[in-house]
């Protein structure tokens, strides 16, 4: 046991970075995590926590600085629990991100393969569809922003880097209502309050614009003049919805949405597929590298309109219908119904009818398609950060399809499935990351996998 205790100071060598992108040094042989440092740094550290193996600490002071470490754009960084690479150039995020995947499939799966340089964006910012404002009391004052670093506590934020300027000045104006009619905010302690968060969500290549506003309630007071200064306020603003939420609970928002103006849906383009989005409906939010990875998907996939193709996790159908326009017959398996629905919409409005999207756990109908003798020529799969479960794997063994195509968010899952792969028959042949959310440790793969 080592006598290292929390408030003491210590002088570190960084020589790795974990998967949450904190620096890895070592005090007296005992694995330090080190929240702001960098690979290559010699750091001052205070320790915060300590265990029996490692200890986590934070950088007080910086003795010698890596050339890939920047000034934080945000002035927010030290606060916000969104990003954690504030402080990494992009193009060492980047750098980290390949390594992490090499670090993953290499330790966890023993996976000796062509890892490629992940692919990032030419303008790294207001690239989120999507954003998730709270909204609460801090000193007494009405804000929006983002929970700090593994808490819920709100950090006041006008205006988000990473998020579509539209999405910023919905929170404004949401924000100015507030304050102005003194309309109750919700309270995590008490459970009291009415409004709990703003969520918007913006469609890159049509321009349309939703804002959602979840309550703790069955309807807000001032409605009018609330749609009235989103209508003056937003370009492009296509709908307006409460969504009830009177549950104690962190899920942010609840099942029953009231359209309060305009359409329950926007309308968003991938290549020349129109979605339909609603507000409860996964879709990918980066839409600039979402159409990088599918595009990076298909061509492994590569399909020459002939193929029976299975699409495992599908969503709202998103991939199936990028790979029905160049296959024979695509099958797609989802569990949530809604999403389900969702997908069978999309094929309609595109008029894509070679496709059959199947309601249900992949661990229960992947089975019953092997068993029924189905022939797939490709399986593509972009399960949960979970990963998928062994029957699934087994499934698709069985089924025998000459080609995988694996879309993932979670590169140490993604190993232990490559290992369950190659030791039943199949081979990696080339992992291409693709930075989907940058200035955040996360990195999303696509990998080309071929029978043996
Ligand atoms: N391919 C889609 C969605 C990927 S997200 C896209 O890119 O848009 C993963 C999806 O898997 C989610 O839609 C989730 O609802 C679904 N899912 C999670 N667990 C599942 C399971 N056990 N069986 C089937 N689908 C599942």
């Amino acid at each position: 046991m080592h006598d290292i205790k929390p408030g003491e100071n210590y002088e570190i060598l960084i020589d790795n970075m974990a998967h949450e992108g904190q620096g890895v040094g070592r005090i007296h042989g005992i694995a330090a995590f080190i929240e702001g440092a960098l690979a290559g740094e010699k750091v001052v550290a205070q320790i915060d926590k300590v265990s029996k193996n490692y200890v986590i600490g934070h950088v007080v002071e910086i003795l010698e600085k890596s050339k890939d470490r920047v000034d934080p754009l945000c002035p927010y960084s030290d606060k916000c629990g969104g990003c954690s690479l504030q402080h990494l150039s992009y193009e060492g995020q980047l750098k980290f991100k390949t390594q992490k995947v090499k670090d993953n499939l290499e330790r966890i799966g023993k996976i000796y393969t062509r890892i490629n340089d992940t692919i990032g964006m030419e303008s790294p910012f207001r690239y989120r569809n999507k954003a998730q404002f709270p909204v609460g009391r801090v000193d007494n004052k009405i804000v929006t922003g983002f929970y700090s670093f593994h808490s819920h506590n709100i950090v006041p934020i006008e205006s988000c880097m990473i998020q579509h300027e539209i999405s910023d000045e919905i929170a404004m104006v949401v924000r100015n209502w507030i304050r102005k009619y003194n309309i109750s905010v919700y309270d995590e302690k008490t459970g009291k309050g009415l409004i709990r968060h703003i969520v918007t969500r913006v469609a890159y290549k049509t321009k349309e614009v939703m804002a959602v506003i979840v309550i703790n309630g069955d309807h807000i007071p001032y409605k009018e003049e609330l749609i009235n200064d989103l209508k003056e306020n937003i370009k492009g603003l296509k709908s307006v919805i409460l969504n009830i939420n009177t549950r104690k609970t962190n899920v942010i928002m609840g099942d029953h949405n009231i359209t309060v103006y305009g359409s329950d849906r926007i309308i968003d383009y991938i290549s020349d597929i129109k979605f339909e989005i609603s507000p409860l409906s996964f879709f990918q939010v980066n839409p600039v590298q979402t159409e990088v990875l599918y595009k990076k998907a298909l061509e492994n996939a590569d399909l020459k309109n002939n193929e029976t193709v299975i699409d495992v996790y599908s969503g709202i159908g998103t991939i199936s219908l990028l790979a029905a326009q160049k296959a024979a017959f695509v099958y797609g398996i989802e569990s949530v119904y809604q999403a389900v629905e969702d997908a069978k919409r999309n094929s309609h409005i595109n008029n894509i009818n070679n496709v059959k999207f199947i309601s249900g756990d992949a661990e229960k109908v992947m089975p019953e398609l092997a068993d029924k003798g189905i022939n797939a020529d490709v399986v593509i799969m972009d399960p949960p950060r979970k990963g998928c479960d062994k029957s699934v794997l087994d499934a698709v063994i069985k089924i025998n399809s000459p080609k995988i195509v694996y879309v993932s968010c979670n590169p140490s899952t993604l190993a232990r499935d490559l290992r369950y792969l190659e030791d039943n028959g199949y081979r990696t042949i080339e992992v291409q990351p693709v930075d989907m959310f940058p200035y955040t440790y996360h990195v999303e793969c696509v990998v080309k996998i071929e029978k043996k």
